[in-house]
């Protein structure tokens, strides 16, 4: 018999290979997930007791035949009767499609896919890659019922608006959908690009999916070499894509940490390094989501990452971009979120504004927050240890999402110089008493880079003032925040005043110079400098205290830096204007006391000249013409 496919307007499937032309790859999860649903159906039948057969075995088989160029879906699901064939195959997904087309008009290539989506057109995707495409099946029916009339039917359409259904040979419960694969898509014939596909989409699927013989070795207990050790023989076995029955979807109560590590190798089999820890999600209210998130090892230097969260539809799987369904920092999270309540066809923009998709990023990053704070509270051994792995997420967080920061702010952990954790509320009470600036605010030291900071760290711990490391990228921002959220502290880098400066004694340190003789120093040495960059001060400090000393006003520097990570516009003010520098002299220091009672100002002006370059050298500024003629003084200097 001939039918009529009802599409007046178009033609449908030129349209569905037009817009779905950039990902006709997902045919095979269709056309696979449809078998999947026909056999999941039949165990809800035969667990309700309306289908009382054995099911017996309900492997889906994928066969390739190059010959024939045919890719071939088989399921031993609840199959279809002629009718159903009719109704749901030729007619719901065709009205679907004429109101489709109907929609369609005036939209772009998104909103199309998202409306094919939501047609469910599914089966019809198999059109983007075959010329032609055959269904044989045999509904559960025909074998419940022995007197049944309940025939196999075989339907067969060429892509135009005619198929064809008649009784078919299929003897087997169960459906197959054969595609002719056409001319240019016969890439879809290769044995590697369908088992790509297979265990890019069906990896987790609920049924068995089998697809050909592989080839494997195992030990052969029956021959054993001369040390008694089994031979390792080659032998065939049927090639299993997937995992029926995946980690997520079982109970925690049954699982060991261990279970976890092996998921995580199973999902990431490129990554080298163990999870820090993982949070199994389980929620059937309001919305039902179930999956598991692992925290991996963040590098300091966050990288675009290749394993990302993926998301899966009842064990189907979408995508692995989740933006939209996750907040951007838990995107350097990894692991599985399975949710049917997720809109899955439908674009970026319209998932951002989905009341369930915003319940549920609020819900994950609660649960995250939760876990944090329960390692926290009860193994802070084991929160202390891994701190520095899960900082720059942590941080990532609180910048981003303020319910997050308002609990994370209390189990933040700040390292010090000496390798020790704090927490924010313990380390004020640390320092609060010591160091403290001229308008009474508390001032935490810290450092970008140990290393290149060394001197000025030395400085202050001789002085007995603790030093934090905040070497992050995030940390610029981190810092403005937590200024931002607490009041009356204020952080300062260790580089940007002399520690007199920073933090403010009482007593003030007199000077051995008068105003007159301080404003002479400042003239020279300002004829020694470009003074564009080094804006020279002089300070009455210890005699110990280094001659010169280059600092970096803190709120310059942060806004330079917020600038070339991409800031505020303010922040583009600083951004482009060169960096510039203190020069701060000490008075007191004997150096500099001697330099100005020379007599001749050739020699005030070298000693001073080297002062100058010792101090530029220290912070890697010496560069160039400068650090030449540096070199021959300093060569001039060793002769006399
Ligand atoms: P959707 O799967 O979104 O409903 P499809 O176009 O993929 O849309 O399929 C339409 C309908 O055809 C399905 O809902 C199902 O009733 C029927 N169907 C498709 N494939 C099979 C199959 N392998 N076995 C039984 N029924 C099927």
């Amino acid at each position: 018999m001939k039918g009529q496919i009802s599409v007046k307007t178009e033609n449908i499937f030129p349209i569905i290979k037009q817009f779905l032309y950039s990902d006709h790859d997902i045919f095979l999860r269709e056309i696979v997930s449809n078998a999947v649903d026909a056999t999941m159906k039949l165990r809800t039948l035969a667990s309700l007791g309306q289908y009382n057969k054995a099911i017996g075995e309900d492997t889906i088989d994928i066969l390739l035949d190059k010959k024939k160029k045919t890719l071939s879906i088989i399921d031993r699901g609840i199959g279809m009767t002629k009718e159903e064939v009719e109704k749901y195959i030729t007619n719901i997904a065709l009205s679907g499609a004429e109101e489709f087309i109907e929609k369609f008009k005036g939209k772009n290539a998104e909103q199309a896919a998202e409306l094919i989506g939501h047609f469910g057109l599914g089966f019809f995707s198999s059109f983007m890659v075959s010329d032609k495409v055959e269904i044989d099946t045999l509904s559960y029916l025909a074998e419940t019922n022995e007197n049944s009339d309940i025939k196999p039917v075989h339907w067969v359409c060429d892509g135009s608006e005619e198929y064809e259904i008649e009784e078919g040979k299929w003897k087997e419960r169960g459906t197959k959908i054969t595609m002719h694969i056409a001319k240019e898509s016969e890439e879809f014939l290769e044995e590697s690009k369908i088992l790509d596909l297979l265990k890019k989409y069906c990896r987790f699927m609920p049924v068995t999916i089998r697809f050909g013989k592989e080839k494997v070795w195992v030990d052969d207990d029956n021959k054993k070499d001369k040390d008694g050790k089994p031979e390792r023989v080659q032998k065939e076995q049927d090639r299993i894509i997937n995992n029926t029955n995946p980690l997520w979807k079982r109970k925690p109560a049954e699982l060991t940490d261990e279970d976890y590590k092996a998921f995580y190798r199973e999902l990431y089999p490129m990554s080298f390094d163990e999870p820090l820890f993982h949070i199994h999600l389980n929620v059937d209210y309001p919305f039902n989501l179930t999956g598991i998130l692992f925290f991996p090892k963040i590098q300091k230097n966050i990288e675009p990452t290749r394993d990302k969260i993926q998301l899966y539809c009842n064990q189907v799987f979408v995508t692995d971009s989740v933006e939209g369904v996750v907040p951007e920092y838990m995107m350097l999270l990894r692991g599985v979120l399975d949710s049917p309540d997720i809109p899955l066809n439908v674009s970026r923009s319209y998932l951002q504004s989905d009341a369930n998709v915003k319940k549920i990023a609020a819900h994950i990053s609660k649960k995250v927050a939760d876990k944090l704070e329960e390692i926290s509270n009860n193994n802070h051994e084991e929160f202390e240890k891994k701190f520095e792995d899960l900082r720059i997420f942590i941080e990532y967080g609180m910048l981003s999402d303020e319910k997050f920061c308002d609990k994370m702010e209390k189990i933040f952990l700040y390292r010090n110089m000496d390798n020790n954790f704090f927490t924010f509320n313990d380390y004020k009470k640390k320092i609060e008493l010591l160091q403290t600036d001229k308008d009474k605010r508390i001032i935490i030291l810290y450092t970008s880079a140990p290393d290149e900071q060394y001197s000025y760290i030395q400085t202050a711990k001789d002085k007995g003032y603790d030093v934090l490391i905040m070497d992050g990228i995030l940390d610029n921002h981190f810092v403005n925040l937590i200024e931002q959220r607490e009041k009356n502290i204020h952080f300062a880098r260790i580089d940007s005043d002399v520690i007199e400066k920073l933090i403010c004694k009482d007593e003030e340190i007199p000077s051995k110079l008068s105003k007159e003789q301080c404003d002479k120093l400042k003239q020279l040495v300002e004829a020694v400098v470009d003074k564009q960059i080094y804006n020279v001060k002089t300070e009455s400090l210890e005699e110990t205290a280094k001659p010169m000393t280059i600092t970096q006003d803190e709120y310059v520097r942060r806004m330079k830096q917020m600038y070339e990570m991409g800031g505020s516009p303010m922040a583009a003010l600083y951004g482009n204007m060169p960096n510039t520098y203190n020069l701060v002299v000490n008075v007191n220091n004997p150096l500099i006391v001697k330099a100005l009672d020379m007599s001749e100002v050739e020699s005030q002006t070298k000693i001073l000249s080297q002062l100058k370059d010792l101090a530029l050298l220290s912070q890697g500024l010496l560069k160039g013409k400068e650090l030449d003629d540096f070199i021959s003084r300093s060569e001039h200097l060793i002769e006399i």
